[in-house]
């Protein structure tokens, strides 16, 4: 039986969805006009106010915000309330560059309390479950969002935060852990030093896992409910719009579920910037329409996918989003032939190899060079060097005829790839140093 932490808005029905949007899409156009310098001259400059702002109809007039909008604000510039009403910030992990910082008034602080207990329902959470966070707590946004969301729903907040592998694992057995929250790359990492220490899954209770914060393949999900024993859940979001919790994978694991009533998504061409028609592929951009601190509008996520508007299964209405393939920043562009380094992980694990795997790039005579390493059994590498040749020679084929781009394979022994206890550092660009 499906759970819902705020089921009449979880499954409300499109008028009120758009009746709710309309509303607060104007209100919040008003607000940062008046209150952020900034936005008003980018609506001066096209020349638009806020009168022409009357439905969502309209979103399309308004002005894409780019990551640069905020490094050019940095720290505080689109900040749309005084000091003295901000309750905390955060800060993104600075994958992709300099930091940015996101403000939160106490009430933003309770939607998302509410959007990470809507992931929290929508896994079967009960109050009585402990809910270890392993996302690392401070400025990134994954621990404090999930633990919020943890107390939200009443059940047992623990407050593990990333690394020290070990005890995390005598915390499972001795506390009881239910549901664990982690990027999936460190799930994989808790699931493989479970089998390595020997500890079967009959001692651990974890029945559930919320992983999100970067790309992941379904093929990982598989491995990692396997390796952990639990039905494994996708989360999306970004510290730009809030944190973990914009959007939510149901028990249909179909998509994730976008909370439409905070947030408008659209889908854009990210070259024309033109919004495509539903269900196309394109760039993901998002428009905040409750937030008080720093409330963008549509803000270029960089992020690749598709919106799916039909209903789902579960019986909510919100319109859901597919597992970002990646950002398009992430996207490796080897000797023209566009690749995900997520697309590399699905050949991998179809070819029953280990999702420990690097990509590293490098130009070579002015030619892209795209070398796979992955991490293969202490059996397999202790193999004939003929043997290992031809293996990785294979997989190597495999890539050219399903991504159409030649690479090098080279097999690593076991352990030899540095596991992430955050976000996992797939791609090494030496193509940037030259
Ligand atoms: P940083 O930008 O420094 O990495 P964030 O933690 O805010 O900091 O990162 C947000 C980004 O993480 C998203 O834009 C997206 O690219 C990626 N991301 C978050 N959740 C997922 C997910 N479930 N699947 C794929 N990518 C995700
Ligand atoms: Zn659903």
């Amino acid at each position: 039986m499906e759970q819902y932490w705020q089921k009449e808005i979880e499954t409300a029905s499109r008028e009120q969805l758009t009746a709710w949007q309309n509303e607060r899409l104007v209100n919040t156009v008003k607000r940062v006009y008046e209150n952020v310098p900034y936005y008003r001259a980018q609506m001066e400059k096209a020349g638009i106010t806020p009168d022409d702002i009357k439905s969502i109809d309209d979103l399309h007039k308004l002005p894409f915000t780019y990551k640069s909008d905020l490094r050019d604000t940095y720290p505080f510039g689109l900040f749309a309330v005084p000091m003295e009403q901000v309750a905390t910030m955060h800060a993104s992990s600075g994958t992709t560059g300099k930091q940015i910082v996101a403000g939160y008034t106490e009430n933003d602080l309770a939607i998302w309390g509410d959007i990470c207990a809507r992931q929290l329902a929508a896994v079967g959470c009960e109050k009585t479950d402990i809910v270890h966070v392993s996302y690392g707590y401070g400025l990134f946004t994954g621990g404090l969002g999930l633990h919020r969301g943890a107390r939200r729903i009443g059940a047992v907040a623990l407050p593990v935060s990333s690394g020290n592998t070990a005890r995390q694992l005598t915390i499972f057995q001795d506390f009881g852990s239910n549901i664990l929250c982690c990027t999936p790359s460190y799930a994989m990492y808790l699931g493989e030093s479970l089998e390595e220490a020997g500890i079967p899954l009959d001692k651990i209770k974890l029945k559930a896992g919320i992983f999100g914060a970067e790309p992941w393949t379904e093929e990982m999900r598989r491995m990692i409910e396997k390796k952990l024993g639990l039905k494994a859940y996708d989360i999306y979001g970004l510290t730009e719009i809030m944190g973990p919790g914009v959007a939510y994978e149901c028990s249909c694991q179909k998509g994730m579920h976008v909370n439409e009533d905070h947030f408008i998504i659209e889908v854009i061409d990210p070259d024309t910037g033109e919004v495509l028609p539903k269900g196309s592929e394109g760039e993901i951009v998002f428009s905040c329409i409750t937030k008080e601190a720093f409330p963008l509008l549509r803000y270029r996520t960089r992020d690749i996918g598709v919106v799916n508007y039909e209903t789902c299964e579960c019986g909510r209405t919100f319109c859901r989003m597919s597992k970002p393939r990646g950002r398009s920043d992430d996207m490796l562009i080897i000797r023209g032939v566009n690749v995900f380094p997520s697309q590399i992980e699905t050949v991998l694990m179809r070819e029953g190899h280990s999702p420990n795997y690097q990509l590293v790039v490098d130009r070579i005579n002015n030619l892209d060079t795209l070398e796979v390493k992955v991490e293969v059994t202490a059996d397999v590498f202790s193999d004939t060097v003929a043997n290992l040749t031809k293996a990785e020679k294979k997989l190597a084929d495999s890539i050219k005829s399903l991504l159409g781009v030649a690479v090098k394979v080279t097999f690593c022994a076991p352990n030899t790839i540095a596991r992430s206890t955050g976000k996992a550092v797939r791609v090494i660009d030496n193509r940037k140093l030259h």
